[in-house]
């Protein structure tokens, strides 16, 4: 028989029960990699028709999710532009999963919209632009950047070198723009002499490369009808006192695209777009509503408090903090590099500019080498045709040594 909904009874399933919450915390922290995973394919193939129980199901979760995923704090974690997260960021998340608040309307975030205006705040200037706003990712920091061009200035191009990320040429393609690849260097860096006939055009300049982590010439910046910096990657190094020169030149641009969830440690999805006047931006990219109080701002409806986590990074380690990671990332870079480059088995692509090492054996495949290279080592990448090994150097807690040693072992 079916019983009739009951409406006057509290769902403990949204109060924290049976300290089952801190459980789940104990659960974070204890749980040693490379423990046995509850096996995968003894899921239930389709969506089973009475619960598990959240209690019951605490330790298979533990063992399928926690169990299954691979450490990015492991001191041989040294292959992708993804980075481990320092603590404070898990607490923060969590927070914001118990509140749920939507920036898309200020009664339900009072707190959070204004967290995440400071954050834009403090960071802005380093980069000279004078706001901003957050986004799930540079993807799409690069779309509300290209489109916020279109709607400014008119453009009718986007010009960006071959090695630009996806998304720029993605982003023109959903705006109806003309893509235009323009040469680069044998490194991948934009030909200062390709960047021409640009009156009509986006000029996007990458600051660390996917693949290479090169810098294209920021001097470049100022000289298209408007300039994008795709500075996802590199963007945090002008935070580094010591590093911050290697950016130099990207004030002048018009927006700038950084992932948060890359170089500034940040859980998924955390990123920002910034613009030079933001006002004239926002303005271009806002759309109003019956049933909005403030007016919709960029591409995203709803959606969570990213700032958060971020804000309390920053305000956490300050500036100072964040620098120091970097420095050592990019020491850590170094030092692998010098040893590519020492060991005459091995062939170093060309310096590290911003901690994306790419190299490969002279005398075994990149196949075989990646085959039985320690997992998360290193990634792969295919630069002009041909196959590289790629090393980036997004964790502060990687040991280098460890590196080189595993490295030897299969060389
Ligand atoms: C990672 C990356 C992107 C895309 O950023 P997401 O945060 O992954 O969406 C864009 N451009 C460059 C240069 C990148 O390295």
């Amino acid at each position: 028989m079916q019983s009739s909904p009951d409406i006057n009874t509290l769902d403990k399933s949204f109060a924290v029960e049976n300290d089952a919450l801190l459980e789940a915390v104990r659960l974070l922290v204890e749980h040693t990699p490379g423990a046995p995973a509850f096996a995968f394919d003894d899921l239930p193939a389709h969506l089973p028709e009475a619960g598990a129980g959240e209690r019951e199901l605490l330790p298979d979760l533990a063992a399928l999710v926690l169990g299954g995923a691979h450490r990015l704090d492991s001191e041989l974690s040294f292959a992708h532009m993804d980075p481990p997260t320092p603590w404070l960021t898990w607490a923060m998340a969590l927070w914001n999963a118990r509140l749920n608040q939507n920036l898309l309307h200020p009664e339900t975030a009072p707190i959070a919209r204004k967290i995440e205006e400071l954050t834009i705040a403090w960071l802005a200037p380093f980069f000279g632009m004078d706001g901003g706003h957050m986004v799930p990712g540079s993807t799409v920091a690069n779309l509300t950047a290209l489109w916020a061009a279109r709607e400014i200035r008119g453009i009718e191009e986007v010009a960006a070198p071959i090695t630009a990320h996806v998304s720029i040429e993605k982003s023109a393609r959903l705006l109806g723009l003309q893509f235009r690849p323009l040469p680069t260097d044998d490194q991948g860096r934009m030909l200062p002499e390709a960047a021409v006939n640009l009156e009509q055009s986006c000029l996007v300049l990458v600051a660390g490369a996917t693949s290479t982590g090169v810098i294209d010439p920021l001097i470049l910046a100022g000289s298209a009808a408007w300039t994008h910096v795709d500075a996802a990657w590199a963007g945090p190094l002008r935070l580094s006192e010591t590093h911050a020169g290697l950016l130099d030149g990207i004030e002048h641009a018009d927006s700038i695209a950084v992932s948060a969830h890359k170089w500034l440690f940040q859980p998924k999805e955390s990123a920002l777009v910034f613009f030079r006047d933001a006002t004239a931006a926002h303005s271009a990219l806002s759309f109003g509503g019956a049933y909005l109080a403030a007016p919709n701002v960029g591409l995203l409806g709803s959606h969570g408090a990213a700032a958060v986590p971020l804000f309390a990074t920053l305000w956490a380690w300050g500036r100072d903090g964040i620098a120091s990671r970097l420095d050592t990332c990019l020491a850590a870079a170094e030092k692998f590099a010098a040893f590519v480059e020492e060991d005459e088995r091995l062939e170093l692509f060309g310096r590290p500019e911003t901690g994306v090492v790419v190299w490969r054996p002279r005398d075994k495949s990149v196949d075989q080498i990646s085959a039985i290279l320690p997992v998360g080592l290193a990634s792969r990448t295919t630069i002009a045709g041909s196959e590289w090994l790629r090393c980036v150097s997004a964790n502060p807690s990687a040991d280098v040594d460890a590196i080189i040693m595993a490295v030897q072992k299969v060389i």
